[in-house]
């Protein structure tokens, strides 16, 4: 090919192919206007598998174009990889021109999440007579994405908003290069665009502003609205209203579980919460997820909201609409919780809404513009400066996360709770949106739709399975049901290393710490709390918390007083019952009569090593919490009322299994002599935190390895997870956490993924 270069020209000419991001985030206008200033000549245009440029341009002048892609690249794009080649091409104009979409192979580009409304859309709906207070406005840098498409390449006649025919105004600026909508697939205006409508007492209105002062009034009045979001369904109401918030609860018998918050301004949450740089950013981020944040005391926000745990999810307004709502608005914050009943998955179909929700609330908000792809807001939270994530779904979904392996044509079935597959493309891994919790017959359902259309979209055939060991999940049930032969079965624990290995782009042997709830081992016991060596292939378990009965199997998980009888009894045995700490008031006298017998004739009481569990034991003894009324409550308002003053730890023995026997006496001694909670939760907390040191440290010293990878739903604790990372790295240890997928369940189907296309022959 070099040969063809040809010399008499002045300019050379390069082939560039951008993978990554590419589509749905004004990329080819960007180089489109990009070679107009530098003056290349060429064309650019999108494929499936990423974007193609042909470019004719003196040497230097190629070398600026190829540097300024990549650091001019707009905001919500992401470029995995420049190839470039300078093979011949035909092309003997000198124009730059943007040419239209190909569909050239089975080879995919990033396929854009849904991105919040950008601040010149803003600005337009407030001065383009055509879009006045339209609340759908977007452009080539923001709007709905993932949520409308069905296919790709990414084009109009491939999402929902096909069915809209754009007017001539639209279609101006759709095909004008120079224009900030040229190529915006949802572009619309108050003409030819999908509109909202409000259905309120048996009558509909479509009048925007009417309904924007209607919903505002109503607010205010401590009403419910279900709205149309952009992945679903919300329930809203005023957050500063105790009795709207309470009567939200009573709707959706949610008895405690925290709602997530809209405010008006980053400067209003800054009145409410505190929130440092970091956060700032991950607020006003472009993927507008909730952030946790420790709200202030005398913050306006009632107490109904985050029931008893010191941190608000909070998040800005990231549709056109919610920024119309606010101009209207008495209240700075409105509670914005998923329009779903119990566990199903959020409701995304107007009909649906109707039946389901309108139940729930005083008025319903729907548009015509269909969600194709369900997603509901992506949870956040900061931890030493870098974002970790509880669920990841809407402005993170489909990003793609790159391997250094590959994976092809692998299907990760993912775990039970928080649900989320990954498909395996070439080199990438491709995380489905938060699913929810398999049990639940609808939230399945989603689960197999899911599955199917990103087989679609993403133009895979898997021929392999990757599912978790436990016969009892749905999704390995789907899984084996699917796979036949191909089916490869992954320890729980290891695949939460693995998940964390994989998207550190580890491929070595490494110490693997998973503290987790609950997992299925291979000994058959409920694992939880794993320290293993391993790399993608293969683990030795080298320690582990000491096995206990967990009595009543799963429903330990929502009765933490059943955790705490187990290890009181374990310590003191009959003695138990003549401790002087407030549990044993709590809880009557018969039930943990019948629960200690129970553990003495094994009837349903498993063993497990589970970190979680030691977590709602030490709850329970301490007072804080007996009976979840959500998921994990027991350990978050351990982990919320903390003293972090408190630098002392508790004792605990390192055998062959780590034992905590000693630390739960000293907890109900501290009890007894009436140590503050605070203190016992800090105390406690920091005696985990020395020790995994330890732990650690020995297993560095045994096997030369330095690299520790912390993984499990335990290090969604944010005070665990900063102070686990930062003790060991004074001990110098390389320490890799989380950042882009869950340390929960969420995050598991990744290192399936990781496990099955390492073992598998022909994955190099
Ligand atoms: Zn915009
Ligand atoms: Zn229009
Ligand atoms: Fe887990």
């Amino acid at each position: 090919m070099e040969s063809q270069e040809r010399k008499y020209y002045v300019c050379i000419r390069k082939k560039i192919h951008i993978k990554g991001l590419v589509q749905g985030v004004g990329f080819r206008p960007f180089v489109y206007r990009l070679a107009h200033q530098l003056k290349i000549s060429g064309n650019v245009e999108n494929s499936n598998d990423g974007v193609h440029i042909l470019a004719i341009a003196p040497e230097n002048v190629m070398q600026l174009f190829l540097y300024l892609l990549r650091t001019e690249a707009p905001q919500a794009s992401h470029i995995d990889e420049i190839i470039v080649s300078d093979e011949a091409f035909d092309f003997n104009d000198n124009s730059f021109e943007i040419i239209s979409s190909r569909n050239i192979s089975d080879e995919i580009t990033g396929i854009s999440p849904d991105i919040a409304v950008c601040s010149d859309c803003l600005t337009d709906m407030k001065t383009q007579t055509h879009r006045l207070n339209y609340p759908f406005i977007n452009c080539t840098n923001c709007g709905p994405r993932f949520t409308i498409i069905e296919d790709l390449p990414y084009d109009r006649e491939k999402t929902s908003m096909k069915v809209f025919a754009m007017c001539d105004k639209c279609s101006g600026e759709y095909t004008d290069v120079g224009d900030r909508r040229f190529h915006a697939q949802p572009v619309a205006c108050s003409q030819c665009g999908p509109e909202y409508e409000l259905m309120l007492d048996g009558e509909s209105v479509k009048d925007i502003n009417f309904i924007l002062s209607k919903c505002s009034s109503m607010i205010s009045d401590g009403k419910i609205i279900a709205m149309k979001g952009l992945g679903g369904f919300h329930l809203a109401c005023d957050a500063m209203n105790s009795n709207a918030v309470k009567r939200m609860r009573e709707l959706k018998t949610r008895e405690a579980k925290p709602f997530a918050v809209m405010f008006s301004s980053l400067e209003r949450i800054n009145e409410n919460c505190i929130a440092d740089e970091h956060q700032k950013q991950l607020i006003v981020s472009w993927k507008r997820p909730v952030v946790l944040l420790k709200q202030k005391p005398g913050s306006s926000v009632c107490g109904e909201v985050s029931a008893g745990l010191d941190t608000l999810g909070v998040m800005l307004p990231y549709m056109p609409f919610h920024h119309l709502l606010f101009e209207h608005l008495k209240t700075d914050a409105i509670v914005l919780t998923s329009g779903n009943i119990s566990d199903e998955p959020i409701v995304i179909d107007n009909e649906e809404a109707s039946a389901k929700l309108g139940p729930l609330s005083d008025a319903l908000l729907i548009y015509n513009r269909e969600i194709y792809n369900r997603t509901d807001d992506s949870v956040v939270f900061s931890a030493n400066n870098r974002e970790r994530i509880i669920r990841r779904s809407r402005g993170y979904v489909p990003d793609m996360i790159g391997l250094e392996f590959n994976a092809d044509g692998i299907f990760a079935a993912g775990a039970e709770l928080k649900n989320c597959f990954c498909y395996g493309k070439g080199k990438s891994a491709v995380m489905s949106q938060h699913i929810g919790d398999l049990k639940n017959l609808e939230t399945f359902a989603f689960y197999k739709e899911t599955a199917e259309k990103f087989k679609k979209l993403l133009r895979v055939n898997p021929a392999y399975y990757a599912c978790d060991m436990h016969p009892d999940y749905m999704s390995t049930g789907y899984a084996t049901g699917k796979g036949g032969e191909g089916i490869i079965s992954v320890q729980h624990h290891h695949a939460h290393v693995a998940s964390c290995m994989a998207e550190n782009g580890l491929d070595e042997k490494v110490i693997g710490v998973s503290l987790d709830g609950t997992g299925y081992g291979d000994d058959g016991n409920t694992w939880g709390s794993e320290f293993l060596i391993c790399d993608f292939e293969g683990y030795d378990r080298v320690t582990h918390f000491d096995y206990i009965p967990l009595p009543g199997g799963d429903k330990a998980a929502d009765e933490p007083w059943r955790m705490a009888v187990s290890y009181l009894y374990r310590v003191y045995g009959n003695e138990l019952l003549a401790l002087d700490i407030p549990l044993l008031k709590a809880v009557p006298l018969d039930r943990i009569k019948l629960l200690m017998h129970a553990i003495d004739k094994k009837m349903n009481c498993p063993l497990t090593s589970g970190a979680g569990r030691l977590f709602d034991a030490v709850a329970a003894i301490s007072g804080i919490c007996y009976t979840n009324r959500f998921e994990a409550e027991a350990p978050m308002l351990l982990e919320a009322i903390a003293d972090h003053s408190v630098n002392t730890a508790y004792p605990f023995e390192v055998k062959e299994t780590l034992h905590f026997d000693q630390t739960i006496r000293e907890i109900v001694n501290d009890v007894t002599e009436l140590k503050g909670k605070s203190v016992i939760a800090a105390r406690f907390q920091n005696t985990l935190i020395a020790a995994v040191l330890e732990i650690v440290k020995m297993i560095r010293k045994k096997s030369g390895l330095n690299k520790v990878v912390l993984s499990g739903g335990v290090f969604q604790n944010l005070y665990l997870l900063e102070n686990t990372e930062n003790r060991l790295k004074e001990c110098e240890f390389e320490v890799f956490s989380h950042t882009r997928v869950p340390s929960n369940d969420g995050g598991l189907a990744l290192g399936q993924l990781a496990i099955a296309a390492r073992r598998l022959k022909g994955f190099k």
